[in-house]
């Protein structure tokens, strides 16, 4: 990754610009810088930014020059200016800074949609929550806990353990001492959970699905530690009748009002004090490279920003 100097784009037809104030770091940008996720090089990486309208192209209708805004899953925000599709912006409330709005939105709607639609979750369920002191993992326990479900949680370090409890983790398992399965069998009297959420793959894909209870749903969404290679369906049959998926957000937030629906219930929860955000590094723009050396090596917690401007 290096710095570029290029023009300041201009925004077309349904395009607004946006000076970018703070961008999400995600481990989305990490499989396109490697070639995992496909795209054309040269690639300006960044998938979610907040920062204050410029000016937009013809035909905008949701947002105006000055408004402040935020958005995620348009790539290109590790940068000081981006044109975006005016109708994935969504209004920063007034009470909440640009950092904040920047943290909250890929990884917060991403906690939503898991929680409220891919399994929604109901008091009396048990779900086991991989990497649970992540970006997601953080804000993923803290909405299972509102929606009343119990939390197992994974981490690495002991460290980790201790922000994912505080998040609000009924149990945390250290799963690079202990075999996270059989925990997970002894936590709930050898039933297993109603769904795992799955953001490391390749590592954990196979004892995640014998975590399960039979008819439990295994939510694979990520591959921190590598793709999860191709499976036998057969394979769902012989572990009880298993639901498989492998969401993506751009799905489940694939309409305006889909995404101001779910970007409002986080920020909305962020402004009340219901939802806590863990900010655990701001880097200057220049320093994107070691932002992706601290994600990739498993050293962070919460989430990460770059700053333009710094
Ligand atoms: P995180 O902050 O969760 O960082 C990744 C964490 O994964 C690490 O801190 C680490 O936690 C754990 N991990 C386990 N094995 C490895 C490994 N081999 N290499 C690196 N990390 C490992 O990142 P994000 O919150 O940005 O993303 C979390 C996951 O969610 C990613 O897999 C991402 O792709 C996915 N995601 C999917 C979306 C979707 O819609 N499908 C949307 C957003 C994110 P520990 O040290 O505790 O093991």
């Amino acid at each position: 990754m290096r710095l570029e100097d290029v023009a300041v784009p201009t925004p077309g037809e349904g395009q607004a610009l946006v000076k970018i104030a703070a961008s999400g770091v995600n481990f989305i940008d990490i499989y396109f810088r490697t070639g995992l996720y496909k795209a054309d090089p040269p690639i300006s990486l960044g998938m979610e930014a907040a920062g204050v309208v410029e000016s937009v192209g013809p035909g905008v209708t949701e947002v105006k020059p000055g408004d402040r805004v935020a958005y995620s899953m348009n790539r290109g925000s590790y940068a000081e200016y981006s044109v975006v599709p005016s109708w994935q912006l969504v209004k920063v409330p007034g009470s909440l800074d640009l950092n904040q709005a920047a943290a909250a939105m890929l990884q917060g709607t991403t906690a939503h949609y898991l929680t409220h639609s891919t399994f929604p979750l109901k008091k009396g369920d048990t779900c086991l929550v991989h990497a649970a002191a992540g970006g997601v993992g953080l804000l993923l326990t803290q909405m299972a806990k509102m929606l009343g479900a119990t939390v197992i949680g994974t981490t690495s370090t002991q460290a980790k353990a201790d922000k994912a409890r505080a998040a609000g983790a009924d149990h945390i398992i250290l799963y690079t001492e202990q075999d996270f399965e059989a925990e997970t069998k002894q936590l709930t009297g050898g039933k297993g959970v109603g769904v795992v959420y799955d953001s490391v793959g390749a590592a954990t894909f196979e004892k995640s699905i014998n975590s399960l209870r039979p008819r439990g749903m295994m939510v694979t969404y990520g591959n921190a530690s590598g793709a999860v290679p191709p499976i036998q369906p057969l394979l769902l049959s012989t572990k009880g009748s298993l639901f498989l998926t492998r969401p993506t957000l751009a799905s489940y937030c694939a309409t305006r009002e889909e995404l101001l629906q779910r970007s409002g219930d986080v920020l909305g929860w962020i402004a009340a004090g219901k939802l806590k955000l863990h900010i655990e590094n701001s880097y200057p723009m220049s320093e994107a490279a070691q932002a992706h050396i601290d994600l990739a090596g498993r050293k962070t917690t919460g989430k990460l920003l770059l700053i333009p401007s710094a």
